[in-house]
C-alpha cells in the first residue's frame, strides 16, 4: 500500500471510526497502523514493514494467518447454506457437527453447547444459565457470582460486570447487581512484592482460594450460585496461579455446592498446551465459556460448554430457554471453526505446545529475567509476561505517569513485534504454530525492546 493511502485511510480513520480500547485524542496526528495482510506468524502493515505477531491478534490466531483450509471451508459453506438460524426447531450441519467435536474434545462431563457469537455473549449466556439453574433448583436466592479482580469478561454490560476492571466499572455505569469480586493469585504483584511478602507461592495460592471462602461466608453460602474464573488470567497479566491455587479453590466450591465456570475464550483451544485450559489443571467445570481460538479468529464464533449437571437440568425441567443470538451456531462460521479443530488435530498443534514448544518458549522467555528492566518473566504453554520493574530487588514499579508498559509496545511494534501491555506488564500469546526459530526471533525482539525502554528511561 503506497503513503498517500495510508495517510487517506488514517484520516479517514480518525473522522469515522470509532474503534475499541482507544484513546482517539491521545493518538493525534500519528493515526491508527493500517495492518494489509498476513501470513503464519507474521502481520503486514501499509508503511512495508513485516511484524511478528506476538499476541494472534488477540489471543486468538491459534492455527497463524494464511490458512487456505479455512478459507475452502467457508467458502464451500457459503455456497450451500450461508446462513440460517438454530431457533425453534430448525438446526443445520456445521452447528450440529461442530457441537459433536467439541463435545469430544471438553472434559468428559460436558455433552452439551450452547452458541454465541462472541465470548462477551458467551458470559452473557453464563449467567442467564448460572441463575436459571438455580431458579429451576427451587434455589432462587442463589444469585450472586463471584468473580475476580482484574479479570477480563467481555465488554457487554454482563461481561463487563462480570470482569474486575475498575475502569471499565467506571465508565460503564451500574453494574448487572449480584456480582462479586475477590482477589486474584498474582504472585508477582501482590504475594512476592505485595501483601503476601515472606509467604511461599504455595502459601499464597491458598489465601487467594481462602479468599472465596471468606466472600462465600460474607454472603451467605446459600446466596452463591457460581466462581467464574480463567485457568491463567489473560488480559489481566498473564496470571499463572501458584499450583495450590485450584486444588483449594476446587474444594471450597465442592464444599458449599457452587457451580464452576472456567472461562477457556483465551486458554481453550491449545493455549496452555491441552484442548482446554481445565484439562491442564484438572478442573471440571459446569459451564466453560469459549470463542477465539475455536476458529483461530477467523470467523466470529462463541459459546457455552455446558456439563451434564447444567444441562440436564436445563433441557429436563426448563422449557424454552428465552435466550439465543441471531448468529448462534452461525453456518459459515461453525463450517470454519470445525475445520480449524479439525486441521489442529490433524497437525498435532496441542500435544506440540505441551510437549516442545511450551517447554522451548518456557526457557528462552525465562532467559529475560537477567534484563535490568524485568522483575520475573514467566510463561505456560504460549502465554508469557515479563514484570517491567524500576528496580529488581524490591519490585518497585516505574511512575505510572512514565507509562513504561505503552512505551515499551510501541517500541517493540516500532522492532517489529507485537506485545501487549497490561499496565507494566507486558504480554505475549503468539499463534500455536510458531517455530522454535520464530520463538528465538520473538525472543531476541523482545530484549530489544526492553533495551531501547531501558534507553528511553534513562535506565
Ligand atoms: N473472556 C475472556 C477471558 C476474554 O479474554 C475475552 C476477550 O478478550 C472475552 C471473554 C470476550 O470475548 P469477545 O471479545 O469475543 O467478546
Amino acid at each position: 500500500m503506497n503513503r498517500p493511502l495510508t495517510g487517506e485511510l488514517q484520516a479517514l480513520d480518525r473522522a469515522h471510526h470509532l474503534h475499541p480500547f482507544t484513546d482517539f485524542k491521545a493518538l493525534g496526528e500519528e493515526g491508527s497502523r493500517i495492518i494489509t495482510h498476513a501470513e503464519g506468524v507474521y502481520i503486514h502493515d501499509s508503511e512495508g514493514r513485516r511484524i511478528l505477531d506476538g499476541m494472534a491478534g488477540l489471543w486468538c490466531v491459534n492455527l497463524g494467518y494464511g490458512r487456505q483450509e479455512l478459507v475452502d471451508a467457508a467458502t464451500e459453506q457459503m455456497r450451500q447454506l450461508p446462513y440460517y438460524n438454530n431457533f425453534f426447531k430448525t438446526t443445520h450441519e456445521p452447528a450440529v457437527r461442530l457441537a459433536e467435536k467439541l463435545c469430544q474434545l471438553a472434559p468428559d462431563s460436558i455433552n452439551r453447547v450452547f452458541f454465541t457469537g462472541s465470548g462477551s455473549e458467551a458470559n452473557d449466556t453464563v449467567l442467564r444459565m448460572v441463575r436459571r439453574y438455580w431458579a429451576l433448583k427451587d434455589k432462587p436466592h442463589r444469585q450472586i457470582v463471584i468473580a475476580r479482580e482484574n479479570a477480563y469478561h467481555g465488554s457487554t454490560v454482563a461481561g463487563m460486570s462480570l470482569g474486575g476492571m475498575a475502569p471499565m466499572h467506571a465508565q460503564g455505569g451500574p453494574c448487572v447487581p449480584g456480582i462479586e469480586h475477590i482477589r486474584q493469585p498474582y504472585w508477582f504483584g501482590e504475594g512476592r512484592f505485595g501483601e503476601g511478602r515472606g509467604q511461599s507461592p504455595e502459601t499464597f495460592g491458598q489465601a487467594c482460594a481462602q479468599a472465596l471462602e471468606d466472600k462465600i461466608r460474607e454472603l451467605g453460602e446459600d446466596n452463591v450460585a457460581a466462581f467464574i474464573a480463567e485457568p491463567v488470567q489473560g488480559a489481566g497479566g498473564a496470571i499463572i496461579p501458584p499450583e495450590s491455587y485450584w486444588p483449594a479453590i476446587k474444594a471450597v466450591l465442592a464444599k458449599y455446592d457452587i457451580l464452576l465456570v472456567i472461562d477457556e475464550v483465551i486458554c481453550g483451544f491449545g493455549r496452555l498446551g491441552e484442548w482446554f485450559g481445565s484439562q491442564h489443571y484438572a478442573l471440571e467445570p459446569d459451564l466453560m465459556p469459549i470463542a477465539k481460538g475455536l476458529s483461530s479468529g477467523y470467523l466470529p464464533i462463541g459459546g457455552v460448554l455446558v456439563g451434564d449437571r447444567v444441562a440436564e437440568t436445563l433441557v429436563e425441567e426448563g422449557g424454552e430457554f428465552f435466550h439465543g443470538f441471531t448468529y448462534s451456531g452461525h453456518p459459515t462460521c461453525a463450517a470454519v471453526a470445525l475445520k480449524n479443530l479439525e486441521l489442529m488435530e490433524q497437525e498435532g498443534v496441542v500435544a506440540r505446545v505441551r510437549d516442545e514448544l511450551g517447554p522451548y518458549l518456557a526457557r528462552r522467555w525465562a532467559e529475560l529475567g537477567d534484563h535490568p528492566l524485568v522483575g520475573e518473566a514467566r510463561s505456560l504453554g504460549l502465554i508469557g509476561a515479563l514484570e517491567l520493574v524500576a528496580d529488581k530487588s524490591s519490585g518497585e514499579r516505574f511512575d505510572k505517569a512514565l507509562a513504561a508498559g505503552n512505551l515499551c509496545r510501541d517500541l517493540s511494534f516500532e522492532k517489529g513485534l507485537v506485545m501487549r501491555s497490561v499496565g507494566d506488564t507486558m504480554i505475549i500469546s503468539p499463534p500455536l504454530v510458531i517455530t522454535r526459530e520464530q520463538i528465538d526471533e520473538l525472543v531476541a525482539l523482545a530484549r530489544q525492546a526492553l533495551d531501547d525502554t531501558a534507553r528511553r528511561l534513562g535506565k
